[in-house]
Parts: structure tokens; C-alpha cells; sequence
């Protein structure tokens, strides 16, 4: 392919609206450019980017024994409010009237659709198992759309769904998928994670997240040093401490005054204690009424855990009248000793036999409260986030907290959406049953930015093989010597031919600007032919990753090149 015949508008400044690196390059490589908040038009290098992903997609997927369907972007509020979605999805989900004045929506997700279509064509055993995909656009109006690709509000997804007859099929599919996704993630050149995801009600270990490990990911997770667990931080298990509670200290809750003294820091240095002596009083609203989490005051409230073992959707802070009207007493002074809601606490708390917590008092907070004899508890659980000097749940070992990027998630959706949407098929003996369902989720265009905040330097992207434009730039050095420019088309027109993907550039520019070019685009393999080296028959290669040049000769090169590309193309 020759770069002056593509639209690769190329930027020497790094564009101001972009903050992370991927953003920054792929704008800066002329890939991507933006049409409004969250929204890109894919130029043709970045739709090569795009598509080689969607290739091992595909692959993998059919592979795994999935069959591709597509289905529309534009779907019925029907369908939404049978599921019960239209009422709890909230602002994300883009709604809109026909001309009719039909409630419609762009899809975010497709559980709605697909579970109508396989309602409708699937009734009978002998139809199952059954997994269907699709490459297609989403849109989710994100509250903050941001780094570009990583979170847009129109994206591309690869979105899967399972049907099986009984929970061992469905389990069955599921671990299919996560070998596939093993091997697609695998193929795409990219270092990643498997993590533990939290499922939700279902519980179980069925929902895991594939994490692309970047510094700049938004995401974290905990991950052992000495084992395989690895697990998201809303999810990862906190190991409870090993022994018994001492007995209680003192003779019961003690009043103190703390005057204005109200977050934990400020509490332990008045008090002279450590954050570890305190307890806070975190008062949340929920779709079950009020309750209260007492969590110990080094401690971070893990809102996924609580609204877990509350079994509730909705969980936020109360405002700060409502902390007033529950306890009694202006925010800071909520504490657990009298107060009439349910109480649950985190398990590092029930250990503790003499803590501080607020008195339900302005201005008050009590000493020596123990929960056994003085609070009456709901439940004690596991509802704070782990921390890297938290042991291994798994094993003991040390753990490290990394940050990463979500490019996949799979998850065993169980009878969810079959019950909602009446969704059965007839067993061997005519009897009626509720499908089993899973769903499998790719982020196709967030891999290209994950693969970018992966591999890149000062000079520009750095694309694993499987993923770059073209696997060859080929940069001809005084294009006007009659000798290098035939020595170029020539080796253009054999490359090509033997199935390497090589960009020639035949622009009218000086070198520098087409060495400079080439690296921002992160094409893999470099091969430059100038006077000199033509002259000994050599040419001159560099691999991106590499500082190196290298001085092939030539009837040698396509050989060469073409075990490069094979070594480092990852199956
Ligand atoms: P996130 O927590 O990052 O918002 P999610 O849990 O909402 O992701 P899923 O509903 O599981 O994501 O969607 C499947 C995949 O689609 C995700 O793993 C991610 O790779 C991708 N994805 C989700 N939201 C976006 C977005 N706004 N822009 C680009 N890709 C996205
Ligand atoms: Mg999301």
C-alpha cells in the first residue's frame, strides 16, 4: 500500500484534549478523530487496527463453536420494560421517540434482544446449546466519556450470549469462553490479567474480568504473589484474622467530648489513638430503607460487598439531614450504641473488644464500645476493599494491587433474562424449562487504546505484530535515484505478494520526517533502502521495540521478514 494514496493525517503536536497516551497517539497517528464527546470516526489505518481485532474475534469465537448474528442498534422500549431495565438502567441508556412517538432505545447491551430472538426460533432441547455473537456498535452515555477509546459513548463490542439447557451446560459454555478469551486476549499480543469480577446476586465464581495491565488503567485489582488469584478490588476477599476476640476492655460505653471533632484522622489525633482504634458509622440509603456500616477507621467501605450482603441495588450515602434525622446528631458523631437501624459490620470490627464510635450526640463520641455486648448487630461480613498488606485470600502469600484496563468480562447471567422474557424450550419428555444464560462481553475498540497504553515510547505507538496497520514500513532514501526507487517498488510488489503487509512511503518528504512517521504509527518491522547500502545489495532493518539497525541482504530480506512477522505474531 503507498501512504500517499491513504488518509493518514499525521500530527506533530500532541492535541491538547487528550490526556492518556493512547488517546494522544491515536490522534497523533492520524487513526481516529473525533465527531463529537465520546464519539469517533475510525480513519482508514485506525479501521485496519480495528479490523485485525475483530479477525481474532472472530476466529476465536467460531473456534469456541459461537455463530455470528447481528443484531440492530435501535431497539424497542418493550422489550426494556419486560426485562424491567427501561425503569433501573438509568441516564446511560440513550432513549428516543420514532415518529410515531414509540419509545425506543440505542442498545447498550443486547440481553433484551437476543433473549426475544432465541424465545421465538428456540423450543425444543434438541436446539441447545446454543452461543450467538455479534461485532457491533454500542452506545452508553457515558457520564464521563474519556481516554478516547477507553471509554467512549459509541463503541464497538463483541457481545456473546449463551443458551443451555441445565446449569452444567451453561457452565460448561462458560468455560469455553474463558479459554477463548484466553486465547484471543493471548493472540493480540497483550500482557493481561484474569480476575475474579464480582456476580452479583448470583455469587459463585462465575463472572471474570480479562484486565490489560497499564499504569494508566482505571481499574484495580489485587493479584498474589505466590498464587493464580488475581481479583478485582470490588470482588477480592479479605481473609478473615485468624483467633478470637478478646474479651471486652472497661465497663461499657464511656461518653468523651470531642468538640467539632468528626472525621476519623481528626478523631484519632484528639483522642491520641490510631485510625485503627476507630470505628466509622456510615449511614446509607438503600432500596430496603436505611441501614448502617461500621467499618474500622484505616478502613476503606467496599460498596459492592455491603449492597452483597444487604442483598440490595441501590445503596448511597445518606445526605446530611438524613444522618441528622437517623442518629441524631450532625455528620461525624453517627455511632452504633442505641441506634434503631438495621447494623452491619465489617468482620475486622467485630474483632476489635474496645473501639471508639460516634455517641449519636453532637460534639460526643464514645470510648470502649464493644460490639457483642453493647451494639446489636444484622450481620458481620467481609465489607471493606482488601490492601496490598492484606494477605492472600487464597493462600496467605503477599499481594500486589495493579492497575488495569477491562477489555473483557464474562458472566453466567443464570435464569435472569429466560424468566423475565418467558424464555423455555421443551425437554426430551415435553416438559417446560427456563434457558440458562451467559454472557460474554470484548471491548473491540477499547483494545486498540489498551494495546497503545501497553506499547509506546517518546516516539509513538509500539503495536504487537497482530495488531499493527501494517506488519512493514518500507522507506526509500533518495526516492529520486532511479536505483533505490525501482530497488523499492520492486520489493513493494514481492512483499505483497508474499502476504506481508507493507506500507511504502512514496511521499515527497525527507527522511527524518518518514522515520518519524513510521514509529508513530508503530509499524513493527522498518525497512529502509538508500544508495549506499543498494550498492552492497544490502538493506537496512529495525524492529520498533529495538534500537538497533540491521543490514540484511536483500535477496535474503523477504525470507527474513517473513520469520519476524511469524516470531512475533503470537499463533
Ligand atoms: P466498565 O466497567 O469499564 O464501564 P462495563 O462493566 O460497563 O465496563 P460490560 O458491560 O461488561 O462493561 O461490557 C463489555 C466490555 O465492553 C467491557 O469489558 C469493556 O471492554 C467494553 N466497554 C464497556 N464500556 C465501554 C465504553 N464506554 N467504551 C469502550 N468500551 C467499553
Ligand atoms: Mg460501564
Amino acid at each position: 500500500m503507498l501512504f500517499s494514496r491513504l488518509l493518514i493525517p499525521t500530527l506533530k503536536e500532541n492535541p491538547a484534549e487528550a490526556e492518556a497516551v493512547s488517546h494522544r497517539l491515536l490522534l497523533r497517528a492520524g487513526m481516529i478523530r473525533k465527531l463529537a464527546s465520546g464519539i469517533y470516526n475510525y480513519l482508514p489505518l485506525g479501521l485496519r487496527v480495528l479490523r485485525k481485532v475483530e479477525r481474532i474475534v472472530r476466529q476465536e469465537m467460531n473456534r469456541a463453536g459461537a455463530q455470528e448474528v447481528l443484531m440492530p442498534a435501535v431497539q424497542p422500549a418493550e422489550l426494556w420494560q419486560e426485562s424491567g431495565r427501561w425503569q433501573i438502567y438509568g441516564k446511560e441508556l440513550l432513549r428516543f421517540q420514532d415518529r410515531h412517538g414509540r419509545e425506543c432505545c440505542f442498545g447498550p447491551t443486547h440481553e433484551e434482544v437476543i433473549t426475544d430472538l432465541v424465545r421465538k426460533e428456540v423450543h425444543s432441547y434438541r436446539q441447545l446449546p446454543l452461543n450467538l455473537y455479534q461485532i457491533q456498535v454500542k452506545f452508553r452515555d457515558e457520564i464521563r466519556p474519556r481516554f478516547g477509546l477507553i471509554r467512549g459513548r459509541e463503541f464497538i463490542m463483541k457481545d456473546a450470549y449463551s443458551f443451555d439447557a441445565d446449569e452444567a451446560g451453561a457452565e460448561a459454555c462458560y468455560r469455553r469462553m474463558y479459554d477463548a478469551y484466553n486465547r484471543i486476549f493471548s493472540r493480540c499480543g497483550l500482557t493481561f490479567k484474569v480476575v475474579e469480577a464480582d456476580s452479583g446476586p448470583i455469587g459463585g465464581s462465575f463472572s471474570h474480568e480479562f484486565m490489560v495491565l497499564a499504569d494508566t488503567g482505571e481499574d484495580l485489582l489485587a493479584s498474589c504473589t505466590s498464587c493464580d488469584y488475581a481479583a478485582n478490588l470490588e470482588k477480592a476477599e479479605v481473609a478473615p484474622a485468624p483467633g478470637e476476640p478478646a474479651p471486652p476492655v472497661g465497663n461499657g460505653p464511656e461518653p468523651v467530648p470531642t468538640p467539632n471533632v468528626r472525621t476519623v484522622e481528626e478523631v484519632a489525633a484528639f483522642l491520641k489513638l490510631m485510625p485503627a482504634d476507630i470505628v466509622k458509622t456510615l449511614i446509607y440509603e438503600t432500596d430496603d430503607g436505611p441501614a448502617a456500616v461500621l467499618i474500622r477507621g484505616d478502613h476503606e467501605v467496599n460498596e459492592v460487598k455491603v449492597k452483597n450482603l444487604l442483598g440490595v441495588t441501590d445503596l448511597i450515602l445518606a445526605g446530611l439531614i438524613r444522618v441528622q434525622e437517623l442518629t441524631g446528631a450532625e455528620v461525624g458523631f453517627a455511632g452504633p450504641v442505641g441506634l434503631k437501624l438495621p447494623i452491619y459490620a465489617d468482620q475486622a470490627v467485630a474483632r476489635m473488644n474496645a473501639m471508639v464510635t460516634g455517641a449519636n450526640r453532637d460534639n460526643y463520641h464514645l470510648l470502649q464500645v464493644n460490639l457483642n455486648r453493647d451494639v446489636k448487630i444484622t450481620a458481620v461480613g467481609d465489607l471493606r476493599s482488601i490492601t496490598a498488606h492484606d494477605p492472600c485470600p487464597r493462600c496467605g502469600g503477599g499481594l500486589t494491587l495493579l492497575h488495569g484496563i477491562e477489555v473483557g468480562h464474562i458472566f453466567k447471567l443464570g435464569l435472569k433474562y429466560s424468566k423475565a422474557l418467558k424464555a423455555t424450550y421443551l425437554d426430551a419428555d415435553g416438559k417446560d424449562h427456563y434457558l440458562y444464560m451467559g454472557c460474554y462481553g470484548i471491548g473491540v475498540s477499547r483494545i486498540m487504546a489498551a494495546a497503545i497504553e501497553q506499547g509506546n515510547d517518546a516516539n509513538g505507538i509500539i503495536f504487537p505484530m497482530a495488531l499493527a496497520p501494517f506488519q512493514v514500513g518500507l522507506i526509500p532514501i533518495g526516492h529520486n535515484d532511479p536505483a533505490v526507487s525501482e530497488c523499492v517498488e520492486g520489493l513493494h510488489a514481492e512483499l505483497e505478494a508474499a502476504g506481508i503487509e507493507v506500507l511504502l512511503d512514496d511521499r515527497d518528504e525527507r527522511p527524518g520526517v518518514k522515520f518519524k512517521d513510521c514509529d508513530l504509527l508503530g509499524l513493527p518491522l522498518r525497512v529502509v533502502v538508500g544508495a549506499k547500502a543498494l550498492a552492497q545489495g544490502m538493506a537496512e532493518v529495525r524492529h520498533r521495540r529495538a534500537p538497533d539497525n540491521l543490514m540484511v541482504p536483500l535477496p535474503e530480506l523477504i525470507a527474513y521478514l517473513k520469520d519476524q512477522i511469524a516470531q512475533e505474531q503470537n499463533g
